[in-house]
């Protein structure tokens, strides 16, 4: 079986406010559902992608006032890349630029990269490729043909880099595409979140919390393929958990012997499955058995808005 590519990322993060700004203000995401962590309701769980949320498109966060700031290093993502259309890169970098975001250029694999931290310290990448739909998504003066498609892959920090490069080929059927300046990179077959980055020597652990990544989820096409991908990571010598009902998506999680925290996730059913399309992450969504705690859970969040922060420019 061979993965399509990722299906969302999630990490940590402190001020929920701080992070809408960051994701939907700076980067023009969409914020795509509002809920709360399922197993610490006192935390929100927020969804930033495209237009619906596809798969390829979802960041996800458990921003949490009082969580320790992490570090980042091996056993985690260790850059979270995007993807804009071709020819976009000059107004990302005057725009991240414009709003006070420090910018370094890089080149892996003979493309361009501008690499930044997001507000809590989270490495983040943007690249420029033909490859995948254009967002239907505009905010925040970012036109829909400048507007981040979704994830162009990412670049996993490992503690035992040989083993995760294994996993990615054996297990999650990726394709070994070439070596560049100490990375071996990797390719799914969907045309977004498809291209994987392993640096080539181990890395020291890192520390989870604020401004790291908690674990990175691959597509399942349906849940009868979720299914055989469960037994296959068993036959691999993993183990992972039960199937879990996430309300957007089933979920199983292992961790591989990298110390990245892997989870398979299914396409169906979507961020639509709970609330209109049309109204994604205007609301907070619980899940049923929620409901009936619905006002002290609400009383217990800080409130959070999505809010233009630039106007865009002329240039
Ligand atoms: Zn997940």
């Amino acid at each position: 079986m061979q993965t399509t590519g990722i299906h969302h990322i999630t990490a940590f993060a402190r001020d929920p406010q701080a992070n809408v700004d960051f994701y939907a203000g700076v980067l023009g995401l969409r914020l795509v559902k509002r809920t709360i962590n399922f197993d610490a309701p006192e935390v929100y769980h927020l969804y930033f992608g495209d237009q619906a949320g596809n798969p390829g498109t979802i960041i996800t966060f458990f921003p949490w006032p009082d969580s320790r700031k992490g570090r980042v290093g091996g056993g985690q993502v260790g850059i979270t890349t995007y993807v804009v259309p071709a020819g976009a890169l000059p107004f990302w970098e005057e725009r991240l630029q414009r709003l006070g975001i420090s910018v370094m250029k890089a080149e892996r694999f003979g493309e361009a990269y501008l690499q930044f931290s997001d507000n809590e310290g989270l490495r983040l990448e943007i690249v420029a490729r033909s490859e995948g739909a254009e967002s239907e998504w505009s905010f925040g003066g970012i036109p829909a043909d400048k507007a981040i498609k979704g994830f162009g892959g990412a670049v996993l920090f490992s503690t035992k880099s040989a083993q995760t490069m294994s996993v990615l080929e054996d297990v999650m059927g990726l394709r070994k595409v070439g070596s560049d300046q100490g990375y071996t990179r990797f390719q799914a077959t969907g045309d977004l979140g498809n291209l994987i980055d392993v640096p080539e020597s181990d890395m020291e652990w890192g520390a989870g919390g604020a401004g790291t990544v908690h674990h990175i989820a691959w597509r399942a096409d349906d849940y009868e393929q979720h299914e055989s991908w469960r037994y296959e990571v068993q036959l691999a010598g993993y183990q992972p958990t039960p199937i879990i009902d996430r309300q957007y998506f089933n979920a199983i999680y292992f961790r591989e012997a990298g110390g990245i925290l892997f989870e398979i996730a299914t396409d169906p059913p979507g961020f639509a499955h709970d609330e209109p399309a049309d109204s994604l992450g205007e609301k907070l969504m619980l899940p049923a058995w929620y409901e009936k705690a619905r006002a002290e859970i609400e009383a217990n969040l800080l409130p959070i808005e999505v809010r233009e922060l630039d106007k865009g420019s002329s240039s």
